[in-house]
């Protein structure tokens, strides 16, 4: 179950999330080995918020009330109050929101407010699972892929819908644009499957909805939203079927991914800070100008070999080490 050797010296401090493997760090590995080196391995990240992060937990704090407590109007209030917002305050004060347009706590409380409109109408279609009389809200743990791997996950619900049991994944965006297509074969959605499959009869499960909310780069206006308070959001969900077969290919793909993790950190520990390169976790250029651009390329530009530079943090980083489970869940699994 071992992706890095306690026996094996390594050229940089051990930290025990390296034993911790999910869907994320999964796919930085699949889009730059180094890029995980530096946010897994070393445990590098920029330090100033990210509002795409803090804005979707907190869409996730509310969202997790409005599942257990219904989609009532009269909820909507409470989930943003109560849920929404004092996650969100924990890192964005109120004076910096309009930095943050169309991600601000004021189009959040119209976006639930629209979210719940549109959930009334298959309300009466879903109800929670429960597992030893706990709601199937927020379930996290870990869950063999192999006698030799395990994966960690984290998911948002698990219903009884009209056609079997499925998982509402909730994400919030910005366009829907090819949103859909990233999730068919994401490393993320096939893990949800395999716990829905390991959990209950494969012929009462339906698949894994991804449940996406877009908020819109649309401008204030007071004419238009008087008559369409809700036109700066769409909404999108995405059912995802994966067939034995299909299930197959994803583990196929995820076993190797992992073996790969587990082989880098072997190199690792044959690696030293007089290389000329670092020959473990390399570099994917392709992936450089992803997003907004990645976070370590002036360290990649400059650095032939980081493991001469780990003693200092640079400045505008931090060392904080993800692991998917430190946030509190509702039910804990280990399947
Ligand atoms: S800058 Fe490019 S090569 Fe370097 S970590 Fe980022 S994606 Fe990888």
């Amino acid at each position: 179950m071992s992706y890095y050797d306690k026996t094996l010296n390594y050229p940089v401090p051990v930290n025990e999330t390296w034993q911790i493997q999910d869907s994320s760090k999964v796919k930085t590995a699949m889009s730059c080995w180094r890029q995980y080196f530096f946010e897994h391995v070393l445990g590098w990240r920029i330090d100033r918020p990210n509002i795409h992060l803090i804005f979707g937990s907190a869409w996730h704090e509310a969202l997790a009330f409005l599942h257990l407590e219904g989609f009532e109007n009269k909820n909507v209030r409470e989930a943003y109050n109560k849920h929404f917002l004092p996650y969100y305050r924990q890192f964005i004060d109120p004076d910096e929101d309009e930095i943050y347009l169309p991600k601000t706590p004021e189009r959040a409380y119209l976006a639930l407010a629209a979210y719940c409109i549109r959930r009334q109408r298959d309300a009466r279609d879903y109800s929670v699972v429960y597992h030893d009389g706990k709601p199937m809200i927020e379930i996290g743990g870990k869950i063999n892929l192999s006698d030799k791997r395990q994966i960690s996950f984290r998911m948002d619900t698990i219903l009884k819908g009209p056609r079997g049991i499925i998982s509402r994944e909730h994400k919030t965006g910005s366009s829907t644009w090819n949103w859909d297509i990233q999730w068919h074969l994401s490393v993320q959605i096939g893990t949800y499957s395999h716990v829905l499959y390991c959990l209950y009869p494969e012929n009462e499960v339906a698949g894994v909805i991804v449940d996406g909310t877009f908020f819109k780069k649309t401008k204030p206006n007071a004419k238009l939203d008087a008559k369409d308070p809700l036109r700066h959001f769409d909404f999108l969900s995405v059912p995802i079927y994966k067939s034995p077969a299909a299930m197959n290919a994803w583990l196929n793909n995820t076993l190797w991914w992992l073996d790969m993790t587990e082989w880098n950190f072997n190199m690792l520990a044959e690696c030293s800070d007089s290389d000329d390169v670092l020959h473990a976790f390399p570099q994917n250029p392709e992936s450089c100008t992803k997003f907004f651009g990645c976070d370590y390329l002036p360290f990649c530009m400059a650095w032939a070999n980081p493991l001469r530079h780990i003693d200092k943090v640079p400045i505008g980083f931090k060392v904080e080490f993800w692991n998917p489970l430190d946030e509190p869940v509702t039910v804990e699994l280990e399947v």
